[in-house]
């Protein structure tokens, strides 16, 4: 009987142990670290995809313990973004998780985050100056704020984010330094569909005439960052290229297409030194960003 109940369809995944408080999930931490085990931290908002599952292998790789954060923080939404549609499904998330072996999913609810009387904010100056800073007021924060709580109430040796999000992960390397959280931040490389669009919980919302659309944000970066390898290449020159041939690909409008510093993201003018190039456009009502290396980066 019992291998016939196993064997019989979603009963036969394993599971996966799911806390909801910051003492549970102290509590098994520090189980964890009284056997000697190390602790990776991969903070998600859910809708899992294989660009999430990249980071749980990594983290699994480098830690003996690996710990799945599902939280979709509102305080990084603005009025009128999607944090009321975004999409939410625990219960898929978690067999995901549990077919890469993920050790826990922590998914606490919003009062344990914020409780009543919460007032206080991380902010990262200067990385949030530009880019997605300005056309985002208080995102920034609202991610700083979050994973400076994550990251001390699980105390991880090491937490993984995705160069898909390169500014948030600038913006978290800095808050970790300047707040001295003990605390490795590891990057870990965009993983893309086939055709080169970056993975992302949003493309979702694209239709099919949009998500044919989509391929052009990559496709565009990479010729214009293969294009200004050469440091005689005008940074403007080439972004305004950029900007045309993505609306002429019927992205509907653009946020920004920029040249930055690998590390300060300072605007560049030429690429003289380690690069990134980064855009967020919309296809309609949804918003895309990416990102990719430039030159010597
Ligand atoms: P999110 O759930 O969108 O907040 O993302 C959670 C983490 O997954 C962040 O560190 C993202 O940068 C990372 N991530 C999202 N999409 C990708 C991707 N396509 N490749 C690698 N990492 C990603």
């Amino acid at each position: 009987m019992a291998m016939a109940a196993r064997s019989a369809g979603a009963a036969a995944r394993p599971t996966l142990p799911v806390m909801r408080t910051v003492a549970d999930l102290r509590r098994t931490v520090a189980a964890w670290r009284a056997a000697g085990q190390t602790v990776g931290l991969v903070p998600t908002m859910g809708a899992l995809h294989a660009g999430h599952l990249a980071l749980v292998r990594r983290a699994q790789a480098d830690c003996d313990r690996t710990i799945v954060t599902l939280f979709v923080n509102p305080t990084q939404f603005g009025a009128g973004e999607d944090f009321a549609a975004y999409p939410r499904d625990e219960a898929e998330d978690r067999a995901k998780l549990a077919t890469v072996g993920a050790d826990l999913l922590y998914a606490p609810g919003v009062t344990e985050i914020y409780p009543d009387g919460f007032a206080t904010t991380v902010t990262v100056a200067s990385l949030t100056d530009g880019l997605c800073g300005p056309v985002r007021p208080g995102h920034f924060s609202g991610v700083a704020t979050v994973v400076t709580k994550l990251l001390l109430q699980s105390l991880p040796d090491a937490a993984y984010f995705g160069e898909k999000d390169y500014q948030q992960l600038l913006v978290i390397r800095r808050l970790a330094r300047d707040l001295d959280i003990p605390v490795r931040i590891e990057g870990v490389p965009t993983v893309r569909d086939a055709d080169g669009l970056a993975l992302s919980s949003r493309n979702r919302y694209l239709s099919a005439g949009e998500r044919a659309a989509a391929v052009a944000l990559p496709t565009i970066l990479r010729q214009v960052a293969e294009r200004l390898t050469d440091p005689t290449r005008a940074v403007a020159d080439e972004t305004a290229r950029a900007r045309d041939a993505l609306l002429q690909a019927g992205f509907t409008r653009i946020d920004y297409v920029e040249v930055c510093d690998a590390e300060t993201l300072e605007p560049l003018a030429h690429v003289t030194r380690p690069a990134r190039i980064l855009a967020a456009a919309w296809l309609g009502s949804t918003r895309l960003i990416d990102n990719m290396p430039v030159g010597r980066a």
